[in-house]
């Protein structure tokens, strides 16, 4: 059977796909269907954290897999207790709901801040401001958040209620808030699809003061800068903020389906009874092999994120080619003096995979990257840049 022509003929047209088929691989080395080594630079797009068919994580969920596989959500089960526990402990958060994907952790962190407004404002504070370029999902919801017009086109009328303003600039942020009934604000401290750029240091904690100022909800979707990316646990601890609600998925699974929406500050128990739930959300399998991903993002891996990152930086920041390196940690994007998907796809042929995002080559490897794989890669992207 030919895979791809298979695929083509049977899968909804929806990806343009590399001609690779991946089979199998180990860490941050894949290989494809002719036996072809990559080095993994993408990670699945930031969610093998730890690379592909981590022991670890592996000995986690096949063992949950010989226990039970589901359970629903009408039973408690272990994985998704200690689970819970540890993302409050690692973000200083209270409360947890599972969901499936980044845009479901959205979804359920959009109801949160409708339902803070709706108690404390009324129902009709429902507007959430958001950031051009900014990604927060595909569902039409998360769509309305997303300040890209290119994703809305043909799938309107969006859900009503958001705004999106310019990036680091807090009057516009401030202007938008006074002319809506806002309820709150969402943004990704690191913009991941938008173009891989962290917010100003400044402008993140002026957003925290509005946020306190006018009552607002302030909720950062971590989904791709979460869990370790960003050299810290989450991203907005760079910025020292304290969200009221924190959204995270890629990453945290390890390579399964999971979606978390952390609750805190005005949000921690804003939820009662029968206000959210889903069949799949906290399957134990995927919570099991969570929990042994999220165990080992401590101090010591975090310094080791941000020493990759410290070498990317500068070897890229002196590369010919490369004429700006943004991102924070292991996401990090290339201004490139060539376009950036003519680089990615050369960089297929020399056996390495990487991301764009927007008009930059994008990276997001393993968090556990062995640095002679990091090295290797990193001379191969800089030679194909110039
Ligand atoms: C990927 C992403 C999403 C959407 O996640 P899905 O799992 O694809 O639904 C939301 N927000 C950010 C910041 C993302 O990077």
């Amino acid at each position: 059977m030919n895979i791809i022509e298979t695929d083509k003929q049977y899968i909804a047209n929806t990806y343009k796909r590399f001609p690779v088929c991946l089979v199998n691989g180990h860490g941050s080395e894949v290989y494809d269907e002719n036996g072809k080594r990559y080095i993994d630079m993408g990670s699945g797009i930031g969610v093998t954290a730890f690379g592909i068919a981590d022991e670890k994580w592996q000995q986690a969920v096949t063992d949950q897999l010989g226990k039970i596989q589901h359970s629903s959500n009408l039973y408690y089960t272990e994985p998704d207790a200690m689970l819970a526990k540890l993302l409050c402990e690692k973000s200083g958060m209270d409360k947890v709901f599972y969901a499936n994907s980044g845009a479901e952790a959205n979804e359920n962190g959009i109801k949160a801040v409708r339902k803070y407004a709706a108690e404390h404002k009324g129902s009709d504070y429902y507007t959430i401001i958001t950031l051009e370029n900014s990604f927060h999902g595909r569902t039409l919801t998360t769509l309305a958040a997303t300040g890209q017009e290119v994703f809305h086109k043909q799938f309107t009328p969006l859900t009503p209620g958001f705004v999106s303003v310019p990036a680091n600039d807090i009057e516009a942020m401030k202007n938008a808030v006074k002319a809506h009934k806002t309820a709150g604000i969402m943004i990704e401290c690191i913009q991941g699809e938008g173009g891989v750029k962290a917010l100003d240091y400044d402008y993140v904690k002026a957003i925290e003061k509005l946020c306190e100022e006018e009552d607002l909800v302030l909720l950062c979707d971590e989904v791709q800068s979460g869990n370790g990316r960003s050299g810290y646990m989450y991203s907005y601890m760079h910025y020292g903020i304290h969200p009221d609600v924190v959204t995270t998925a890629k990453g945290l699974g390890g390579g399964l389906p999971i979606g978390a929406c952390l609750l805190g500050g005005k949000a921690g128990n804003i939820f009662s009874y029968g206000d959210l739930g889903s069949t799949f959300g906290g399957n134990p399998v995927v919570c099991a092999g969570a929990l042994s991903i999220l165990e080992r993002i401590d101090e010591g891996l975090l310094k080791e994120v941000k020493e990759k990152s410290d070498y990317l930086f500068e070897v890229f920041g002196k590369a010919k080619g490369i004429k700006k390196v943004s991102g924070m940690g292991l996401m990090i994007g290339l201004e490139t003096k060539k376009p950036a998907g003519e680089i990615v796809n050369a960089l297929i042929a020399k056996g390495v995979l990487c991301l764009t995002a927007k008009d930059k080559v994008r990276l997001l490897p393993a968090l556990n990257i062995p640095m002679d794989v990091l090295k290797e890669a990193a001379e191969l992207i800089i030679a194909e840049c110039e």
